[in-house]
C-alpha cells in the first residue's frame, strides 16, 4: 500500500486529508520538530500551520507556555502570522 495515500487528520481543525498534504510534527523533550521517524507524532494541515490555534494546541501538547511555543515557531521552518 502506498503510504502517501493514507488519510490522516489535522489535530487542530480535524480536517482529513491525504498524509502527504499534512505536516507531520512531534514534540521531543518539549521541543517542536518535524517527525523523526519514531515516537508519537501528529498532523497539522497547511491552513492550521499558520493559525494561532496551533499555538494553543502545541502549548498543551509540548507542555510549554504559549510564549515558549511562539519562540519555538519563530525558529521553525514555517511562520505563523499573528
Ligand atoms: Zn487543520
Amino acid at each position: 500500500m502506498d503510504n502517501g495515500k493514507l488519510i490522516r487528520m489535522c489535530i487542530v481543525c480535524k480536517k482529513r486529508d491525504k498524509q502527504y498534504y499534512l505536516n507531520r510534527l512531534q514534540c521531543i523533550d518539549n521541543e517542536l520538530t518535524y517527525f523523526t521517524g519514531k515516537g508519537r507524532s501528529f498532523y497539522v494541515c497547511n491552513d492550521c500551520i499558520k493559525s494561532k490555534k496551533l499555538i494553543n494546541f502545541l502549548s498543551k501538547k509540548c507542555k510549554k507556555s504559549k510564549e515558549d511555543i511562539k519562540n519555538l515557531i519563530i525558529h521553525f521552518p514555517f511562520s505563523i502570522s499573528y
